[in-house]
């Protein structure tokens, strides 16, 4: 009998340390009580879907109170970096849509986002906010600049980070044009617009970014949110907008384009993915000294 409890015991406690160790492999170390893997939902991107109920019927399938981050206009050498870590530490994977010529000049940054893990789609070249009044032809090589700007910057990376960049992209000012979109889907990349914003491109303080984001986030439930990673402002309320989020419920999701979609995206004739040798970065800075691009969003949201 006392055997028997003993040999007992010694599996409750190896069951125990095996629940443990578990446990200890699936907590996120930096926020204990969540998860260190960030659930991945994937879309297709075939025939270049839009995303996002602000501007568009079809949105992402999320459940109730899953949001999806997103981060647009950088890669910046300080804000990134800071979001970066704030991410690591919560265990959260986001989607970041980058101006190409940011990516251009910083192409460590676009390296350290893919070998993070999080999802890059592009964001234009030098994020004309009237893309729409372009001609066509300017406006497709703006976009196509965009993506090879962020291909070239991860033609070093090892192959895994390199398909992190998805056929995924966002209108500068989220300023579409049907005939943009046609054009984006004969390449199967997909547009994202979103559900809601935090105004942090607007000069308010980083407490008010994250009332006006929870606010916005209640107010429909799930959804995409956009913020903007070159703010200061909004690298200094993430930390506290995940705990917040966290605890009332709320869990993050990240995008990821569905793998047969981007290889399709990639096997179009004049693909705007994973096509092309990608340019040496040199090759795609712009031939003339270029005014620093003004980010500074004139649409309503950004
Ligand atoms: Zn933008």
């Amino acid at each position: 009998m006392g055997r028997i409890s003993t040999l007992a015991g010694i599996v409750v406690v190896a069951l125990f340390a095996a629940t443990a160790a578990y446990a200890n492999e699936n907590t996120c170390p930096g926020d204990p009580g969540y998860a260190a893997e960030t659930r991945v939902v994937t879309v297709p991107t075939t025939g270049g879907p839009a995303y996002g109920n602000m501007q568009y019927p079809q949105t992402v399938p999320l459940g109730p109170k899953e949001v999806v981050l997103t981060f647009d206009d950088g890669p910046d050498p300080e804000s990134t970096l800071r979001i970066l870590d704030t991410l690591d530490r919560h265990c959260v994977k986001a989607t970041f849509f980058m101006v190409g010529y940011y990516a251009a000049r910083h192409p460590e940054i676009v390296r350290e986002v893919a070998a993070r893990g999080h999802i890059i789609g592009t964001h234009t070249w030098l994020h004309p906010n009237s893309l729409r009044s372009y001609s066509l032809a300017q406006a497709q090589r703006e976009i196509r600049r965009g993506f090879e700007a962020v291909e070239a910057a991860l033609a070093s990376a090892p192959a895994e980070d390199r398909q992190r960049l998805a056929p995924f992209f966002r209108f500068p000012g989220l300023n579409d044009s049907a005939a943009l979109i046609r054009w984006l889907g004969e390449r199967h990349v997909a547009t994202f617009s979103c559900e809601f914003g935090a105004d942090d491109w607007k000069p308010i303080g980083s407490a008010e970014v994250r009332r006006r984001a929870i606010r916005n986030i209640a107010s429909v439930g799930r959804g995409i949110l956009i913020l903007h990673d070159t703010k200061p402002r909004t690298a200094d309320m993430l930390s506290s907008f995940i705990v917040t989020m966290r605890e009332q419920g709320y869990s993050f999701v990240q995008l990821a384009p569905e793998p047969e979609s981007r290889i399709r995206a990639a096997a179009v004739s004049d693909a705007l993915i994973g096509a092309v040798e990608p340019l040496a970065v040199a090759d795609i800075r712009p031939a003339t000294a270029v005014a620093e691009p003004s980010l500074e969003p004139d649409a309503a949201l950004h």
